[in-house]
């Protein structure tokens, strides 16, 4: 008889240190591969918010008065401690997510990218300075922190997501509240640790776990002043327009669902390479998952048996052993919801090449496993165009030309991410110049931007003006201010009622 180990109780993390929070109710974080519960997440209520942000608007005056040195200091330090961690997060993710340690891996790398913005803080926080704008006159611009800031994160990158923010809000001299996802809440424990280790003062940097109650009383809170919200679509809708009625300054960043165009003179291996890793690495659980295949002229004809060649092949298996290359996914309902749509994509019509459904895997008959799954002919009146299925689900469909692939990218209510292979650079730079998303790969299929420019869709993907870290990142994290100063030994101007300007 095997011996069930007891779940572990997570707690929050306030001031510095773990808090066990004043509420009674808490989340079951899952073994996605197991379907066992491996941790009991604590659920906030009203009372731990308000100690979440009495915590990090004490913290506020020192923190931003701290000189840029010293604050970047802490990055350099706190970049170093999630290098040597690496691993460690990786594990931990894999464990609460489902996805693979090596894909988990990925995380920090691209975290670290916004680390290492955030270490050179005195660039980008860099005013402008004109002299002499009128006789004795100099004006000059400076970026000032906002005060608390709040972070509401999704499952699907339990670090990845949470470093694109918190790096750049307390660059600017802001404190933070986190609410990561109660799905996978370990990752943002860490990293709360590592900050303290790194030298951040208590109460600049904490977490709070819960679910829509913690999110409502964030979103309501006079003492936050700002708000970034990653998640599905209706809630970053719902999100902004909670916190932007209470006078936030608000990014909420929402689904979506992207395509690649594969055109016909693209190399087939390539593009099928590429759509293979792009749909389901992670198990198609990415913001920037390529979801749909929009195949020109006769490439449909050998992309599909490429893909499906490519897509049977692919190991499912537990995150934790070497050999998996499709994880689970990361809850019950959400296997239940993606097999519901393929049964809804084959009673819609669509030609189905490769069903997931049903997959199994020795060892781990409750784990959340749904196949690689592969439809051709898909028309975009059908659910499985229609929605985003967040699981390891491509589409296929066939259109004529560049041109009408564009307008099924224009017409799609998303626009995060697209792409295009192609040999051709005329073709590249129309798909550039038109194609309705924040983000465009040229043969790339995730075009997700490096940390020195800013992450962020289009269209439903996105609502706010502020696109995440990056420069936008520093500018939605700051308020700016214009000085107009007069320096001079005697500089009596008179009493003069006319509006000021013009040249003197
Ligand atoms: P989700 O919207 O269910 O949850 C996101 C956050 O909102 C979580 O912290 C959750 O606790 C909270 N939340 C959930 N329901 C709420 C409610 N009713 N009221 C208030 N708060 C609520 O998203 P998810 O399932 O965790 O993540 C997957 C989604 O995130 C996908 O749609 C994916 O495309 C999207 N995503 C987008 C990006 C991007 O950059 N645009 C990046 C990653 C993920």
């Amino acid at each position: 008889m095997s011996i069930m180990a007891e779940p572990r109780t997570l707690t929050h993390w306030i001031s510095g240190a773990a808090y066990a929070g004043a509420g009674k109710r808490y989340g079951d974080v899952y073994d996605p591969a197991t379907g066992r519960v491996g941790a009991l997440v604590p659920l906030a209520e009203r009372e731990d918010v308000e100690r979440a942000v009495d915590a990090a608007s004490r913290a506020f005056p020192e923190w931003s008065r701290t000189s840029l040195g010293k604050r970047s200091e802490v990055f350099f330090a706190f970049r170093e401690l999630l290098k040597a961690h690496a691993d460690e997060f990786s594990h931990i993710i894999s464990a609460e997510h489902g996805k693979p340690v090596s894909d988990a891996g990925g995380e920090i790398a691209r975290g670290l990218e916004i680390v290492e913005l955030a270490c050179s803080l005195p660039l980008m926080l860099k005013g402008e300075f004109s002299e002499q704008v009128s006789r004795n006159v100099d004006v000059y611009s400076m970026h000032q922190p906002l005060g608390v800031c709040a972070g509401i994160t999704p499952f699907n990158f339990p670090a990845m997501v949470p470093l694109w923010m918190f790096p750049v809000a307390l660059a600017c001299g802001n404190t933070f509240v986190l609410k990561p996802s109660e799905r996978d809440p370990s990752a943002s424990l860490l990293l709360a640790q590592l900050l303290r280790e790194a030298g951040l003062p208590d109460g600049v940097f904490n977490v709070l776990h819960g679910d829509k109650a913690a999110v409502d009383a964030l979103l309501d809170h006079p003492g936050v002043a700002a708000v970034s919200f990653v998640g599905s679509t209706p809630i970053a809708k719902y999100v902004y327009g909670r916190a932007a009625a209470a006078g936030k300054r608000v990014q909420a960043l929402g689904g979506a669902k992207n395509h690649l165009v594969a055109m016909p003179d693209a190399d087939l291996d390539a593009v099928a390479d590429a759509l293979t890793s792009a749909a389901l690495g992670s198990t198609g659980q990415r913001c920037m998952a390529i979801s749909v295949a929009l195949a020109v002229g006769d490439m449909g004809d050998r992309l599909v048996p490429a893909l499906r060649e490519r897509m049977s092949r692919l190991k499912v298996g537990p995150g934790s052993d070497s050999g998996s290359e499709v994880g689970p996914l990361v809850s019950k309902d959400a296997k239940a919801r993606v097999e519901s749509l393929i049964g809804q994509g084959v009673r819609e019509g669509a030609q189905l090449v490769l069903d997931g459904r049903g997959v199994s895997v020795p060892g781990h008959a409750d784990g959340f496993f749904v196949g690689p799954t592969l439809f051709d002919r898909v028309g975009a009146e059908m659910e499985i165009y229609r929605q985003e299925i967040f699981g390891p689900v491509l589409v296929v469909m066939r259109v004529n030309s560049l041109d009408e692939a564009l307008d099924i990218v224009e017409r799609n209510p998303y626009g995060n991410g697209c792409s295009i292979f192609t040999t051709d650079g005329a073709a590249a730079r129309r798909f550039e110049r038109h194609a309705s998303a924040g983000m465009v790969g040229i043969n790339v299929p995730i075009p997700v931007p490096v940390g020195s420019y800013s992450f962020g869709g289009w269209k439903a993907s996105l609502f706010g003006d502020q696109h995440i870290y990056g420069p936008e990142g520093f500018r939605f994290y700051t308020r700016s201010k214009v000085v107009t100063s007069r320096w001079h030994e005697v500089d009596r101007v008179g009493v003069n009622l006319r509006f000021p300007g013009g040249h003197s």
